[in-house]
């Protein structure tokens, strides 16, 4: 029998192993541009046509090759940063296995100009499907500039699996991300298509993290130092108010690596623990430096999971930092969960168990002879209009003596099963009632039946969402023009969502324009919305948006609607005067569906007087 087992042809070799380093476009970004870093660049340009798709061009004006040294680059394994296997314990470059060339230019048509300073003329080299189309003398500038062009054109299952242009931009940014914000003393610059999405100037770490972030974040950002023996941290937290409900802006770096490592993720929400609001996320950038001997930057091929050698000893250290920031810039001291006007930490709530209340708090300003005061405090808390409240009058006579069923709300985008929590109950006159706010959460107050609780900002929601289905309805709409208009500057990711949700916005009473490059001029927001900080609604109508399930963004008007609800109403934390309780109660009943919120979850619930009466049977 004749051998069979032969060697794989390089050009074949180097395409299979060009699957694990480069995936999409942004993993050709990723290469590139930490090649450029290595190569000690202070300036570093990256133009990008369809996503990558069509075009990569990046140009440093770093240290450039040689003639030889720009073939060599291509050989698999070829690398100029490590000699000996030594050297693998102490990397501080970004690249060292020399892969990424060789397998760029196996899936790709890659041309290379090179010059090094001290040379006259450079050197041009074009390789296509890792064949050597073209090697020349040519006139460069200093530094190196990649031209990747076709990328995966010779493997068209990879090509196929890119995603939407939108997607795979999206992933570009993000590689850029990650190595914008380590690298703040290096200029970058970004285009798409011809027009810039980055331009990031040289400066320091905190201005980076702006830059790339947008200002909004820069009130956020609190300092995290400390220096032990076996790391030194340095960065930046956002603070617990500034939390936002999605996970983005979360950063480890170590020796100015990206990573992702989940176990010290824990240790910054940890220290976080009972400072957020529930289902937030705070921002934090924070930079390790410690000796390259003690990490394993070796465990994946793209690099992004990183192994310490003390791992135990640095969680506690993080954990401390973060909690002793916290600390020094007064957040964690003001917390004092038994006082009224202090944070409150909503714990997430089990009817099947036996409920056990926690003390009361009851307004020591509450006087049941009062005239209920007009105007309120909430800010955000609208009044109905008087014709509302015409037909609102008394309505709690609808409740009275007669068995009321709330049925929940049948849309389909509510993802509430209506066969579920159909409540009966018969209601008795609130009026003369105490009605209580507990926790600066929940309304109580007491029903035929037993005890009811309603969740305020659930119910908020639900009537502001229904206000806005109206206004969206109706044909004219009511903006509430701003004295100061406001502009808004965002991170192109956002910009791009804004515009792409400007004329709903509109319909709604916002009266938003664009303002140059992602920077939008806010001249009006919805007459019914009482708004003292639009930017602030803008921020959070996106996050919301961001959020939301993307089944859901077919219906796009209505999940704007719910989104604009879940942003505008009244937090959690905030303390209801008697008659702005009154005024919640009373807006509810007036709603289509009051007992679910606009995106489906329970806005009351009844405690049963049976089940008073068991727990006290003992
Ligand atoms: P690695 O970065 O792991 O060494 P690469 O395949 O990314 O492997 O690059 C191979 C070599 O090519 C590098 O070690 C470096 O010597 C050289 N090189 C790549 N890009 C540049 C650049 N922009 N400027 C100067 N030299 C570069
Ligand atoms: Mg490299």
């Amino acid at each position: 029998m004749s051998d069979i087992i032969q060697l794989l042809p390089d050009a074949v070799a180097n395409q299979i192993a060009a699957g694990e380093v480069i995936q999409r476009p942004a993993s050709v970004v990723k290469e590139l541009v930490e090649n450029a870093l290595d190569a000690g660049a202070t300036e570093i340009t990256i133009n990008i046509k369809d996503a990558g798709k069509t075009l990569i061009q990046i140009t440093d004006n770093g240290c450039g090759m040689s003639p030889t040294d720009a073939r060599m680059a291509f050989e698999r394994h070829a690398t100029s940063k490590i000699s000996s296997a030594n050297d693998l314990f102490a990397i501080r470059t970004m690249g060292f296995r020399g892969e990424a060339l060789a397998s760029i230019a196996a899936i790709a048509d890659v041309e290379l100009r090179t010059k090094m300073t001290e040379d006259e003329v450079g050197t041009l080299i074009h390789i296509i499907g890792s064949e050597v189309k073209t090697q020349e003398p040519a006139a460069c500038n200093n530094g190196t500039t990649f031209l990747i062009k076709n990328l995966f054109f010779n493997v068209p299952a990879r090509r196929k699996f890119l995603k939407a242009n939108t997607t795979e931009l999206k992933h570009i940014i993000w590689e850029i991300q990650r190595i914008a914000l380590p690298n703040p003393e290096i200029k970058i610059t970004l285009f798409h298509n011809n027009a810039p999405l980055y331009e990031l100037p040289q400066t320091n770490h905190r201005k980076r993290i702006v830059d790339v972030f947008g200002k909004n974040l820069n009130n956020s950002l609190v300092l995290v130092e400390e220096e032990t023996s076996i790391v030194k941290i340095k960065g930046f937290i956002g603070q617990p108010k500034y939390a936002r409900k999605t996970m983005g802006e979360q950063f480890f770096f170590v020796n100015g690596r990206y990573m992702r490592h989940p176990y010290f993720h824990k240790a910054v929400m940890l220290s976080y623990e009972q400072l957020l609001p529930p289902n937030t996320f705070p921002s934090y950038f924070l930079f390790m430096e410690m000796a390259p001997a003690d990490i394993d930057i070796n465990v994946h091929p793209t690099k992004t999971e990183i192994k310490f050698e003390n791992d135990r000893a640095i969680w506690q250290i993080i954990h401390a930092a973060i909690r002793e920031s916290l600390g020094k810039h007064n957040v964690v001291p003001s917390i004092d969960f038994d006082q009224s006007g202090s944070i409150d930490i909503p714990v997430p709530q089990k009817t099947n168990e036996n409920i056990v209340f926690p003390d009361i708090q009851i307004n020591p300003e509450y006087n049941p002879f009062d005239e209920p005061k007009q105007g309120t405090s909430g800010g955000s808390y609208n009044k109905p209009t008087s014709a509302e409240k015409k037909n609102l009058e008394n309505w709690e006579d609808l409740y009275r003596g007669t068995q009321l069923i709330l049925k929940p709300e049948t849309q389909s985008f509510t993802g509430q099963n209506s066969s579920e929590n159909l409540y009966a109950h018969s209601m008795e006159q609130f009026s003369g009632k105490k009605i209580l706010q507990l926790k600066q959460k929940y309304i109580l107050t007491p029903v035929k039946s037993g005890l009811m609780v309603i969740d305020q900002k659930r119910a908020h929601e639900r009537i502001l969402f229904e206000k806005f289905l109206e206004v969206m309805k109706s044909d004219s709409v009511a903006s509430q023009q701003q004295l100061f208009p406001q502009t808004i500057e965002m991170n192109p990711a956002d910009s791009a969502l804004l515009k792409s949700i400007l004329n709903d916005l509109l319909s709604l009473g916002f009266d938003i324009r664009e303002f140059g490059k992602d920077t939008f001029i806010i001249n009006g927001t919805p007459g019914v919305l009482d708004v003292s900080s639009p930017e602030l609604i803008v921020e959070k109508l996106l996050e919301e948006y961001k959020n939301s399930p993307v089944d859901a963004r077919s219906k796009a008007k209505e999940q704007i609607a719910i989104s604009l609800a879940k942003a505008s109403a009244l937090e959690y934390g905030t303390e209801l005067k008697q008659a702005e309780i009154d005024q919640l109660i009373d807006d509810l009943f007036a709603c289509a569906t009051p007992n679910f919120s606009p995106d489906g979850k329970k806005v009351l619930t009844i405690f049963p007087i049976e089940d008073f009466e068991k727990s006290f049977s003992k």
